[in-house]
């Protein structure tokens, strides 16, 4: 929808909400993600539209500070009882859903309409304005993987399960034709839908957008597809280990730079043909993620996925089509017409996937901005070196203890720089809180208590 000058508002709003009637909507959902990864939402009557959008919803600071344990809220010094925000929802974003809803996406602002630094929207945004300011330009693929399961979260048969087997797509085939439809009529650019490794583990993959559209993007697929599941009596887990002992889920993430329109990941010199802005855009997202672990996979169930073998990317390396890489290089070609690009393997679907965009641009820019160099490709399993090798080579394994994960985040001066002290702090109070009260628990425990606490 158009910017609209306070003149022209209100007709353009009335005809507007005229459109959305006729197309059978009468509420419209608005949500925001907080730092534990959990959406939110409210919702309105049509006829409320413009006012979601501005001045917004009330709603309490603690929506930042709500633990993933359905009742916890972590008060501090910087957030308690008092004070209260407003939730506005982005029109530019709004998509119709069916059965008269539509959804836009939110943020959080103050009651005087200025930005909340809180806000994970507005921190990718305000990453995003950065690095338009270096004249560079990003997008961003998500992939979403999660597992189906019963209403209670309990595990469904997979008497005819293989891994990536047509199987899955038979046996759940119209669960998958109907999310396709409901994608296609809502706007969301499915690239592929396929079953996953996992039993009942399914993956869909979106189509590349700017930063802050492709994370708005992959919230309203989870939402499409928990809608979808519930039509067939089914529940979506967005745990990053639905189930102890078994292989976990990801929400990796891609993306691509360019700078006047030339990209920076091919056409270069270097390896794999990147140029020195690519190298050095690898070389920071390296450096830094020990120190973004925390936003990109820090919740108490991160680190049973951080494993080596789980093709997470326990280790912090790059390597071309390496899936055992933290990062993973794409080439660009035949094969790959959206042209070459970084998958970052590491981040789980706990994390607030604005957020986690905003860590990894963040630290991207900062390795442009340095000139780092590029730290040698690693071309084969990294756990097949030996520790000696790997030391060598300065292959790290990334942390499975949530408290050092979490330790090493709030020490970071850079991701602090990147995303701002309240962001930071936040994500730190509702992950020391998880590690504080469950993390003594049994993997197994862990995985049954927390399956469903991401799903929408
Ligand atoms: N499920 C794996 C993960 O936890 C990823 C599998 C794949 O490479 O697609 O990240
Ligand atoms: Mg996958």
């Amino acid at each position: 929808m158009v910017a609209m000058t306070s003149r022209a508002a209100k007709p353009l709003a009335a005809a507007a909400i005229a459109q959305l009637e006729a197309d059978g909507v009468t509420t419209l959902i608005g949500t925001v993600v907080n730092p534990a990864g959990l959406t939110h939402a409210k919702t309105v009557p049509l006829r409320r539209m413009s006012t979601f959008a501005d001045p917004g919803l009330g709603a309490s600071p603690v929506f930042h500070v709500f633990a993933i344990d359905q009742t916890g809220i972590v008060f501090g010094d910087a957030i308690g009882v008092v004070g209260d925000q407003r939730i506005r929802i982005d029109l530019g974003g709004l998509r119709i859903l069916g059965d008269g809803f539509c959804w836009a996406p939110g943020g959080f602002f103050n009651q005087d309409g200025s930005p909340d630094p809180y806000c994970s929207r507005g921190t990718l945004r305000k990453v995003s304005e950065r690095l338009s300011e270096a004249g560079i330009d990003a997008v961003v693929g998500h992939e979403m993987e999660f597992v189906l399961v019963g209403p209670e979260g309990g595990e469904l048969p997979s008497h005819m399960w293989a891994q990536y087997g047509l199987a899955g797509v038979l046996e759940f085939e119209g669960f998958v034709s109907d999310v396709t439809e409901a994608a296609t009529n809502s706007g969301v650019a499915i690239e592929q839908f396929h079953p996953e490794y996992g039993r009942n583990q399914f993956e869909i993959s979106l189509s590349p957008q700017s930063p802050v559209d492709a994370a708005d993007s992959l919230v309203l697929i989870r939402i499409i597809v928990g809608r979808i599941a519930r039509r067939y009596g089914l529940r979506v887990s967005l745990s990053p280990v639905p189930f102890a002992g078994s292989v976990g889920s990801g929400s990796h993430q891609h993306f691509s730079m360019k700078r006047k329109g030339v990209p920076l990941f091919s056409d270069g010199s270097g390896p794999a043909g990147m140029t020195p802005d690519g190298e050095s855009a690898i070389a920071g997202l390296l450096a830094g993620l020990p120190e973004a672990q925390g936003i990109l996979c820090g919740s108490v169930l991160s680190g049973l996925r951080m494993q080596p073998g789980h093709w997470s990317g326990a280790y912090v390396c790059w390597g071309t089509e390496n899936r055992e890489a933290a990062v993973r290089f794409l080439a660009g070609g035949h094969g790959n017409p959206h042209g070459a690009n970084v998958e970052v393997k590491v981040i789980d679907p706990s994390a607030n996937p604005y957020l986690a965009t905003a860590a990894i641009l963040g630290l991207a820019l900062e390795g442009i901005q340095r000139k780092l160099p590029l730290p040698p490709e690693v071309t084969v399993d990294p756990a097949s070196l030996s520790e000696a090798q790997r030391q060598e080579s300065g292959i790290a394994p990334l942390a499975q203890e949530q408290v050092a994960a979490i330790g090493t985040l709030d020490q970071s001066a850079v991701l602090r720089g990147i995303l701002g002290d309240e962001v930071v702090d936040a994500v730190v109070a509702v992950r020391s809180y998880e590690q504080q009260n469950y993390g003594d628990l049994a993997p197994e425990e862990l995985a049954e208590k927390f399956r469903l606490a991401w799903s929408v």
